[in-house]
């Protein structure tokens, strides 16, 4: 296990692409750290950086006290599982397994022992005579898995792992990933573009956009302080609700012009008013959580401002019901507990309450449905 460091890392493809921009992320030892953002952004070439599969153009990798810009990928001590599990169709689990190790010349006794103990953190035991194509998806994942943990690398090098599984699948060996690398402790880097994997993955969360890392935090800090507009519509299911206002920080019932509406600013917002000052008469976003917003007759407070609209699709997901609306041209989301069922066309009123941040561009309202 060891620490992974990339500074200043940049890549130029051959043909002129720049697929990453002076990236600088250091993982902790023991860390899992996701790699996430839209498709093309330039996570799965950093993570190929790392694992020595593609050369570094720019910047320095560092694992453990080694530099390994210049170290091919088979001394670097990592190990990828991809998403593609390149399995060894002819070959047993205990095999394909194993494989590295018998590559590497280690005594079979040893082999042996080292796939015993993976198989059984993975639950692969009694599968252990099987081929690959007699397995199911999840199992055949977990023998990829297993073939990383015999390696017993300085890191783990995952991408997008889980995205041939099914939905159920891929929840189920999201669990057992993070609890794998709890129990084994690797320093892991994982890339994925779903941003609830992440979520649920991460120790923190690496989000990047077009190359260039946005923000690098623990999940929870992401969702309630995201550094910018990119990454407060990214993250999060469904996502942020982001509205074109304008601030009026001067008059007796300062506010925001949202769609034709004044909004009353939240109490704790007011606070600051010098830093409001900045933003008056000035276009600004206000974000909303979906999971913010809630109903009328359950709302605490009764003085915030208003939005108001008319629903214009329900949707039932079972544990959670999805009322959206439209504010000037803006679709809002709103998610509602389940016992207050909804139809299109009611009236839709919305009250901003206590902030999220100390942003003057993100309140965290609660909305009265
Ligand atoms: P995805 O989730 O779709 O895999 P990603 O975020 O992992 O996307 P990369 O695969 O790292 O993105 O690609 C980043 C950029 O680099 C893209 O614009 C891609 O087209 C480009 N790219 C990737 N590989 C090459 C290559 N071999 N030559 C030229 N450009 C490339």
């Amino acid at each position: 296990m060891a620490e992974v460091a990339l500074t200043g890392v940049g890549k130029v493809y051959p043909d002129g692409t720049r697929a990453v921009t002076d990236l600088n992320l250091a993982i902790a030892d023991g860390e899992f750290l996701v790699l996430v953002g839209p498709s093309g952004c330039g996570k799965t070439t950093a993570l190929r950086m790392v694992a020595g599969l593609e050369e570094i153009s720019e910047g320095e990798v560092t694992i453990g006290d080694r530099v390994v810009n210049r170290i091919p990928s088979r001394d670097r001590d990592v190990a990828m599982v991809f998403q593609s599990y390149a399995l060894y169709p002819h070959l047993s689990v205990r095999d394909n397994i194993g494989f590295g190790l018998s590559l590497r010349k280690l005594p079979k006794a040893e082999i042996r022992a080292k796939v015993d103990r993976a198989a059984e953190i993975l639950g692969l035991t009694d599968h252990l005579g099987r081929k690959p194509r007699n397995l199911s998806g999840g199992q055949r994942q977990r023998v990829a898995m297993g073939r990383a943990i015999v390696r017993e690398p300085q890191a783990f090098l995952m991408d997008e792992p889980l995205s041939n599984l099914d939905a159920k699948l891929r929840v189920q060996m999201r669990a057992e990933i993070a609890r794998i690398q709890r129990d084994l402790g690797v320093t892991t880097i994982y890339v994925t573009h779903d941003q609830t994997e992440a979520m649920t993955l991460g120790d923190r969360v690496a989000v990047m956009k077009k190359g260039e890392l946005q923000q690098v935090a623990p999940p929870q800090e992401l969702y309630d302080r995201p550094a910018n507009l990119f990454v407060a519509g990214f993250i999060g299911s469904p996502a942020m609700n982001l509205l074109q206002g304008t601030l009026n920080a001067d008059a007796e019932n300062p506010g925001l012009a949202v769609g034709g509406q004044h909004l009353t600013l939240p109490r704790e917002v007011l606070r600051d008013r010098e830093g409001l000052r900045a933003y008056q008469g000035r276009e600004v976003v206000v974000g909303i959580r979906p999971e913010d917003m809630e109903d009328a007759e359950l709302a605490e407070t009764a003085d915030g401002a208003r939005l108001r609209s008319t629903a214009e699709l329900v949707e039932a997901m079972g544990s959670d019901v999805l009322v959206h609306f439209a504010v000037e041209a803006a679709q809002v989301v709103t998610e509602d507990t389940k016992e207050l069922a909804r139809d299109a066309g009611t009236d839709v009123l919305g009250s901003l309450d206590a902030p999220r941040t100390d942003m003057v561009a993100r309140f965290s309202p609660r909305t009265r449905v």
